[in-house]
């Protein structure tokens, strides 16, 4: 068993994706295991996004992600970090496979919809940035 953090962005609380995005993990066979919803501060965001500190779009990703209330989720199950991956499409929605959470909803590559770690080093650093194990079901 594998865990990973998703994280509905602004623009997919915006867009009223939440039920969709959850359908789509729990349809696949993944296990909600922590979840809420909350407002980053500008701080929080560079916080969780510290690896990208320094590249050109930092400035205006932490403003993003602090622009309004996110969805935070434990996800768990078998090879989760790459199915979540793979449910998630590329980054740049138009090179995102059809039928992936990007392909189906984003329209920039920025404001895209979800996050997910990208390996279980991270998984484990970001799910510790938003959960303590008490919060993990
Ligand atoms: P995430 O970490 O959010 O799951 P990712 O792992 O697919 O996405 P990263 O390379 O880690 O992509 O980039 C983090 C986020 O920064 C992207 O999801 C996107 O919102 C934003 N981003 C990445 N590259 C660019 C870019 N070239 N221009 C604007 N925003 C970008
Ligand atoms: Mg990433």
């Amino acid at each position: 068993m594998e865990r990973t953090l998703s994280i509905i962005k602004p623009d997919g609380v915006e867009k009223k994706l939440i039920g969709e995005i959850i359908r789509r993990f729990e349809a696949a066979g993944i296990r909600i295991a922590a979840m809420k919803m909350l407002r980053l501060t500008k701080a929080e965001a560079e916080g969780f996004y510290a690896v990208h500190r320094g590249k050109p779009f930092f400035e205006s990703l932490t403003d993003f992600m602090s622009s309004g209330p996110i969805v935070v989720m434990v996800l768990e199950g078998e090879d989760v970090i790459r199915k979540n991956r793979e449910l998630m499409g590329a980054t740049n929605y138009k090179e995102a496979k059809p039928g992936t959470i990007r392909a189906d909803f984003a329209s920039d590559i920025e404001k895209n919809i979800v996050h997910g770690s990208d390996a279980p080093e991270t998984a484990r650093t970001e799910i510790a940035y938003f959960f303590s194990e008490m919060d993990i079901c």
